[in-house]
């Protein structure tokens, strides 16, 4: 995975490209992966870095989802349910178990949600993974001892699947580099190319590193832009109506022991009607989500003050002693890009399910969908890709495929377990230079090595890209991360061959970035 390589291999085929990709979040690096693993050449293009969208601001969990199972939509349920199956088997050193301690302060709730989680266990069937039972006053406070025992009557235990979101992508990106296919960050989509037919044909784009201008060919392009799908639709068809709802999902994160255990809690219904979760995660507690439409999306959203309020408010509902405003390392927002069928209604009504539409001849724009499913997406995308395309048919390979870095005997324990089978590499980078083997910082899990080893492998070319998605300290304590911003820089420099200058506008802008991040 060498930028140069792809920039270069972009640059230079003159045959069209089997599948043009645009877009490299989990959608867009999912087709990579099908569509590369079937044997098609596909070039994918990012602007910014691998997960820089949504994709990296998510929960986190792999997960049928609660909230699907109180709406009745069970058949998305089911199906996240296998497809999360599928994916602790492809990448067992990035999902995880995570037992969830629902408190039940009524009487009924106990009842209630232990029925439903009950039939979310039996939706799951052999793909289950571990069953879900009642639990009483005294273990609910021991599992998590930070929940409020005044009027609690117990609750439910049950298990989901979690995992480190922007390491899954850059394992797939990888995952999809191995097969073949060409996938380049900071290469930004300005323009389509139509055959004489009408037929969309290929793409301009732009290497935001060098300003030069890359004209490709392909038979057959995916609009996986997230909620930017119908502004990248917007450059075939100006007049092109709306096909998604932009809204905004924020988390917040505490300190670990504001959770006090190792399971997490499901708050089943804030004061706007959500569920809302409080997950261990790298040893901090992430909280969220929130769901507010928005008007239009940006490529930097940041919490809304009433969104920040209600999370802090509900925790204060659930906790003994509830973190405040001052308490939050670090504060994140994500925009969900949901169907607009249902418009008008409450956002959160509005089913995650995925719609893949066919314009301009040979492009197609997935809106929707979620992490979770992101497999059986692509599946269904490249084999309609293909047919519109009139390339071989060819089976879909990825029920089965491992992803990057797939090892059964990673150490849950061990900081560098995310990484896989890439671990030991890490560990010989750190012991052949000592400087290496350093703390980036005192607060946060990640050493000297990992910077190295991003900017090496796994095509990190900003301190941004290190400190937010190759590691995860800007969400893990975002004070933090602006103090270890000029010593990545430095390494980054070094191993980029970048001045002085570039490290520190790389700095500058870094911690503008960290700043917006805090909430004090
Ligand atoms: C708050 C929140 C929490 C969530 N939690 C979960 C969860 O716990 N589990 C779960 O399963 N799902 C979850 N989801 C849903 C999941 O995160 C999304 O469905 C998924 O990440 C969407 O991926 P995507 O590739 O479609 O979009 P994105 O990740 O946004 O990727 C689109 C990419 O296209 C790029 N792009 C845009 N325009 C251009 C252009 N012109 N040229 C080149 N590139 C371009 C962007 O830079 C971006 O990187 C959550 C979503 C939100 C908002």
């Amino acid at each position: 995975m060498l930028r140069e390589t792809m920039l270069e291999r972009a640059r230079s085929r003159a045959a069209p490209w089997d599948v043009l990709v645009v877009g490299g979040g989990a959608s867009g690096v999912g087709v990579a992966v099908d569509a590369s693993s079937r044997g098609y050449d596909v070039l994918l293009l990012e602007r910014g870095d691998f997960g820089k969208g949504t994709s990296s601001r998510s929960t986190k969990l792999v997960h049928g989802g609660v909230r699907y199972l109180r709406q009745g939509n069970l058949a998305l349920v089911a199906e996240s349910l296998r497809e999360r199956a599928i994916l602790r088997a492809n990448a067992p050193h990035i999902v995880t178990d995570r037992t969830f301690v629902v408190p039940a302060y009524a009487a009924w709730e106990r009842a209630y949600y232990g029925a439903g989680l009950t039939l979310y266990g039996m939706l799951a069937g052999r793909a289950g993974f571990g069953a879900s039972r009642l639990i009483g006053k005294d273990e609910a406070l021991r599992r998590v001892p930070a929940l409020q025992p005044r009027g609690l009557r117990g609750g439910v235990v049950y298990h989901d699947g979690q995992f480190d979101d922007a390491r899954l992508l850059i394992h797939l990106v990888a995952t999809a580099a191995e097969r073949g296919a060409t996938l380049l960050n900071y290469a930004r989509v300005e323009a389509f190319t139509r055959d004489g037919a009408g037929a969309v044909d290929g793409a301009v784009a732009r290497d935001l590193e060098t300003g030069e201008e890359l004209a490709v060919k392909a038979k057959v392009v995916v609009n996986a832009a997230g909620p930017f799908g119908d502004a990248v639709r917007r450059l075939v068809d100006p007049g092109a109506e709306p096909t998604m709802t932009p809204s905004q999902g924020i988390h917040l994160v505490f300190d670990g022991a504001f959770l006090g255990g190792e399971d997490a809690v499901l708050v089943p219904r804030t004061a706007d009607g959500r569920v809302l979760f409080a997950i261990p995660w790298h040893g901090r507690v992430l909280a969220g989500t929130t769901d507010t439409p928005i008007a239009t999306p940006v490529e930097e959203p940041v919490p809304l003050d009433a969104e920040v309020t209600l999370v802090l408010e509900t925790l204060a509902r659930y906790w003994r002693n509830a973190p405040q405003r001052a308490d939050v390392l670090s504060a994140f927002a994500g925009i969900r890009p949901l169907l607009r069928a249902n418009a008008g209604r409450a956002t959160s009504l509005i089913s995650r399910e995925h719609a893949i539409r066919v314009e301009a001849g040979r492009l197609l724009t997935i809106t929707g969908g979620k992490w979770t499913t992101y497999r059986a997406i692509a599946e269904e995308v490249v084999t309609r890709a293909a047919a519109l395309a009139g390339l071989p048919e060819r089976r879909c390979h990825t029920r089965t495929l491992h992803v990057h870095g797939h090892d059964l005997t990673a150490r849950p324990g061990d900081p560098l377990a995310v990484y896989g089978s890439d671990a030991a590499a890490i560990h010989t980078l750190a012991a052949a230079e000592p400087s290496l083997d350093r703390p980036l910082h005192p607060a946060l899990p990640y050493r000297a090595a990992e910077v190295v080893w991003a900017a090496r492998s796994e095509m990190a070319r900003t301190v941004e890209d290190v400190l937010a998605r190759r590691t995860r300290a800007l969400y893990l304590d975002a004070r933090a991360a602006g103090e270890a911003a000029p010593e990545v820089a430095r390494l980054l420099g070094r191993e980029l061959a970048r001045d002085e200058a570039w490290c520190a506008a790389q700095v500058a802008s870094f911690r503008a970035l960290a700043r917006a991040h805090r909430l004090s």
